[in-house]
Parts: C-alpha cells; structure tokens; sequence
C-alpha cells in the first residue's frame, strides 16, 4: 500500500452552474503526485461542488478533470477507483469493522485470503486491528471514522477524497485525528484532496491550500505562501487573523514606499511600487506587532492605548486603540510580554516594514 506514489491530478477551467446559478467557476488546479491539498473556504463556496466533479458524482458544466494527464471527465465514479471519507459517512451498522473494510474489496470480488490481508493491512495503518471484530456502534466517532479511512483505502485508490471528515468531532478529537491524517498521509504516499473551512486544519495538515470564494479559486500556494503573503483582503482575512491598515501611497523608496494614514506614516518594504497618491490596503498579522519598551526602535512605531485584552494561556490577545490606524489586534507570546497588559495603559507599537503587505481589495461576488 505503501510503494505507490500517488497520481496527479488537474482541473483545468472547471465550471458548474446550476441553472442560472454559477456553482463553481473556471477553476484551474494542479496537484502533485503524492500531494495533500486542501480545498479551503467558507460555506458555499463551492468545496463539495468540486470535490464530487473529481469523484465523478457532478458532471462540469465547463471543463476537464485530468488523471495522470488523461481525460476523465465522463469516466463513471466507479471507474475512477478513489476512495472516500465524507463528515458524515456511515458505516454499515449491522457489519463489524472488518467486514465494513473488506466491503470494497468484496465489490470488486477480491478472493477472499487477499481481502483478509488487505483488511489487516489498512486496520494496522490506522491503528484499529484490535477492534476488527467489533460493531461500529461500539466505537467513538473518532475511531469510526479512522473506520472509514481504513475503509477508503483498502483498495489501493488513485486519490484520496476527504469531504470535512473532522468537522464532526470535538476539538480535541479533531486535533488527534489531523495529526493522525497527516501520518497517514505520510506513510502511503498516495495523493490527498481534502475540503475543510477550517484554516487550522488546512494549515497543519496541506502541501498545499487553493482558497476558495463564491465558486472561484481566489489564490493557492502553501500554508506559509499564503499565511505569509495573501493577496487580498479576503485571503488575510480568512486564513488567521489580520489587521488592515489603509493609506495615501507617498514616496518609493530602495526597499519600496511610504504611506500616510492620516499624520501616520509608515514604512512598507515591498517589491511591488503602487503609484503615488493611490490608497493600498496592508494586511498586517497580529503577532507581527510588538509593545516597544521605552526607548526601544522599529521601522514602525504608533502610539496607543489598551482598549481590552484577554490571556490566552500561549499569551496575549489585545486590542490597541490607535488615532489614524484604528484599532489594533496585537497578539503577545506570554512568556515574551515586556510587560503585563492592562485597560488605559499607554503603548507603543512597533512592526518592521516587511511585516505589513499590500493585498487587494475584494471583488464583489460574481451573481
Ligand atoms: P461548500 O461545500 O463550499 O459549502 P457547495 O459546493 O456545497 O459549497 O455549494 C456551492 C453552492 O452551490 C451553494 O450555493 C449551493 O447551494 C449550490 N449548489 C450545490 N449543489 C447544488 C445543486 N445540486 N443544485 C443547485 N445548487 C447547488
Ligand atoms: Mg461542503
């Protein structure tokens, strides 16, 4: 199970619309053989849409689906052999665990020894041979669920096809088991395809992310290209937390511009010169902003006072009001906080210039 290294597979203008409805639109996505990608977005923005045109289930109105290069996009969903796991994918109630895994094989009228050794194997990869015998009702939902992968890939699939199969699960439960997908992952070295909305969960678990905003894919690339360098409002905003600061574009300087917010102005490093006089938008990480002690020097430094705050227990979380930036989140490491945070208490901020990036403003959805 383990010797493949996965297919890959390309998206190549996919669009589906539902009558007058645009569903999902010229989406244009490779992945790499052996990859994990995550398909990130809000609600509605099209995950399910395109996962079910990969497994085959929804017909594209608009483009192709490649395998390996080859066109699959009439191919039956039964002919494509990929396995999937879907949030709230049954198992068979009245089969035990191995009989629910051994399941595809039986389909596919595996003789029986080979379906016994397929069934041990993929049970040993998720770590559940000890609950073989068992009926599904007398596992957790964490552990059905390990079911269900084991169950999606028995069979040796093409890709894997994960449809929010965590969402389901508690917090904690959910960290285990993404840390468990991810070591999956790892050991049969088959391609990924996961849809979530969670940013967490996209970020700990991908090679790579393609965000998704009504129907359109609106930037991919890895978690830290992306966490590091969105390109627009909505990419920052979805993908953490982020500040937004806006200002007049002043003078280009070596290492990229100035902008001025009101009597503020600030130093952005960038390779990109907007024209003087344009308005940017910079989004700005929390944890990118430091309180200053009394003396102490950055590329940026604006004055305010602490509006709220909370301890977080990793750190923390405040609120600084500012008088030509607004408010302010800044996120502080507890065991690095110059000093402890309180309501009223004059600070000073500072962030370097390469801290704050100019992103776009957001296209108004499409009707
Ligand atoms: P997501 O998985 O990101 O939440 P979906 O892909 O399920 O989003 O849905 C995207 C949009 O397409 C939604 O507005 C949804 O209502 C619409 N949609 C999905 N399936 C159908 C369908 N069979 N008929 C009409 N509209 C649909
Ligand atoms: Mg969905």
């Amino acid at each position: 199970m383990s010797s493949a290294s996965g297919h890959a597979l390309e998206l190549k203008g996919v669009t589906k619309r539902y009558g007058s409805f645009t569903a999902v639109e010229g989406v244009d996505i490779a992945v790499g053989r052996g990859e994990f990608l995550t398909l990130l977005g809000p609600s509605g923005s099209g995950k399910t849409t395109l996962l079910m045109t990969i497994a085959g289930f929804v017909q594209p109105t608009e483009g192709q689906v490649l395998l390996d290069g080859a066109d699959i996009t009439a191919l039956p969903p039964e002919k494509r052999n990929f396995g999937m796991v879907f949030q709230g994918y049954a198992l068979f109630p009245h089969l035990t665990v191995a009989e629910n895994v051994a399941f595809p094989l039986r389909v596919r009228h595996m003789p029986k020894a080979e379906q016994a050794a397929k069934v041990k194997a993929a049970l040993d990869l998720v770590q559940l041979s000890r609950f073989a015998d068992r009926k599904p009702s007398q596992l957790s939902g964490g552990q059905q669920q390990r079911v269900a992968l084991a169950r999606a890939l028995v069979f040796d699939p093409a890709l894997l096809l994960l449809d929010e199969p965590l969402s389901a699960l508690d917090k904690k439960l959910r960290a285990e088991l993404q840390e468990e997908l991810k070591a999956l992952h790892r050991r049969v070295g088959r391609t990924f395809v996961n849809v979530t909305h969670d940013q967490e969960e996209a970020l700990s678990l991908s090679d790579r992310i393609a965000i998704l905003n009504h129907g359109r894919l609106v930037q991919q690339g890895s978690p830290a290209q992306l966490y590091e360098a969105p390109r627009s409002r909505f990419v920052a905003d979805f993908l953490g937390k982020s500040n937004f600061l806006q200002g007049k574009v002043g003078e280009a300087g070596p290492e990229g511009f100035s902008i001025q917010a009101g009597s503020t102005a600030l130093a952005v490093a960038a390779a990109a010169r907007p024209p003087a006089g344009s308005t940017v938008l910079l989004s700005l990480r929390p944890e990118k902003v430091a309180l200053l002690m009394p003396g102490q020097v950055a590329d940026n430094v604006v004055n305010g006072t602490v509006e709220s705050w909370s301890y977080l227990g990793s750190g923390f979380a405040l609120t600084v009001a500012t008088r030509d930036l607004g408010a302010l989140r800044v996120n502080l490491p507890s065991w690095n906080a110059p000093f402890a945070p309180a309501e009223g208490l004059p600070v000073r901020l500072g962030w370097s210039a390469a801290a704050a990036v100019p992103v776009e403003e957001d296209m108004p959805a499409a009707a």
